[in-house]
């Protein structure tokens, strides 16, 4: 459950403890992202190492391929893939909103036929909570509607009904199935601020675990989005936590946690990272910086980090490390110049060595967060 711990007195930033069955979560948090039960190129040890709190896996994706029947089996999706701090799994709803072909909504659930073999499955909010359970996640989501961006205000107003309509049979299932595992409640209503409203109502009234703020980062202007969970948040229940899904960018982040939000997830960077493009202290850009030692308060600069392309030629000569602030193994252990030949060369440690480094830096940078709320910066 969750625990409140502090309130920032100059924003909505909250600093928070998220208990689950496989371990205690601070708040905020930031979730890689684990789309077929792996971090894209990492192992669960080089995860602990970086201190990840706890990951997201994709239901439909594990659904479709091994399918739920193996990974019970295997005792579970901890189990299966060796990991044993808390996962998060979405419901399969996005995905199947987003990916899947020849789709069809109705009040039922959702119709689809899997890329895998094109058997047609109707992923009903019942079947969603019965494969996360098989799963064995710590924190399941509810089926939502989620639609993309642009949306007529119809078809928003829709989907915010099938997602109260799917949210209340998730709960009745809820109560019969309860095992420790957190359900998570989802609200929509695009971009529209009586949509959101009308939706964060009746998805608290139903009650849940924790909050979802699904349907941004879908494409739309990031004020929007933020203006959205400035009208919504404070309707939240405040002991319970937030969680803004597949957002976003570092500074997206950041204002996101000063707007009331606890829990992120984003491809960002790791998706990044393989293709290159690594995240660094703008000071570290600068030849013969010497290491910073409390980075904390720059998050509040605009430009508290930079994006390099490591295949850039101006790296053929620089035995620096990728980040002279950053402790992570790969800054520990490697150079820029190295770095760059392992892409061009198209060697696989290039891609594991770019994930680790990303995502220290984002985990870094969530640290920073906490310590600043705690100290009443942020
Ligand atoms: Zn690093």
């Amino acid at each position: 459950m969750f625990k409140l711990l502090k309130k920032s007195k100059s924003s909505r930033a909250r600093l928070g403890r998220l208990k689950t069955i496989h371990g205690t979560i601070d708040t905020p948090v930031f979730m890689p992202i684990a789309t077929r039960g792996a971090v894209k190129c990492l192992d669960p040890e080089e995860l602990n190492n970086l201190k990840t709190q706890i990951i997201l896996s994709n239901t439909y994706h594990l659904f479709i391929r091994p399918g739920r029947k193996i990974i019970k089996k295997a005792g579970g999706l901890h189990k299966f893939m060796n990991w044993s701090k808390p996962i998060l799994t979405d419901s399969g709803g996005y995905q199947v909103f987003s990916l899947a072909k020849n789709r069809k909504i109705k009040d039922q659930g959702v119709e689809f036929r899997s890329e895998i073999d094109g058997q047609k499955i109707l992923l009903t909010p019942k079947l969603a909570m019965e494969v996360q359970k098989d799963l064995g996640s710590d924190i399941a989501m509810v089926l939502d509607e989620c639609v993309g961006y642009p949306v007529n205000y119809q078809k928003a107003e829709l989907a915010v009904k099938r997602t109260t309509l799917w949210a209340k049979e998730c709960k009745k299932l809820y109560f019969k199935n309860k095992k420790k595992q957190l359900f998570f409640g989802i609200i929509q209503g695009s971009i529209f601020p009586d949509l959101r409203l009308k939706s964060a109502k009746e998805i608290t009234n139903i009650g849940f675990d924790g909050y979802a703020v699904g349907g941004l980062a879908v494409g739309e202007p990031i004020e929007k989005a933020y203006q959205m969970i400035k009208i919504i948040e404070p309707g939240l229940d405040k002991d319970k936590p937030r969680y803004l899904m597949g957002m976003g960018k570092p500074e997206q982040i950041v204002q996101a946690v000063k707007l009331g939000i606890d829990m992120f997830d984003c491809v960002i960077p790791t998706r990044n990272a393989r293709h290159g493009l690594i995240y660094v202290n703008p000071k570290s850009e600068i030849l013969n910086s010497k290491r910073i030692q409390n980075p904390g308060p720059q998050i509040l600069n605009k430009k508290f980090y930079k994006e390099i392309h490591i295949i850039n030629a101006k790296y053929k000569n620089d035995f620096r490390p990728l980040d002279s602030n950053c402790s992570c193994y790969t800054c520990q252990k490697f150079s820029r110049a190295y770095l760059r030949h392992l892409f061009i060369s198209n060697e696989c440690l290039g891609l594991r060595l770019a994930s680790i480094h990303n995502l220290a830096f984002y985990l870094n940078l969530m640290e920073n967060i906490r310590k600043m709320i705690k100290e009443g910066e942020l």
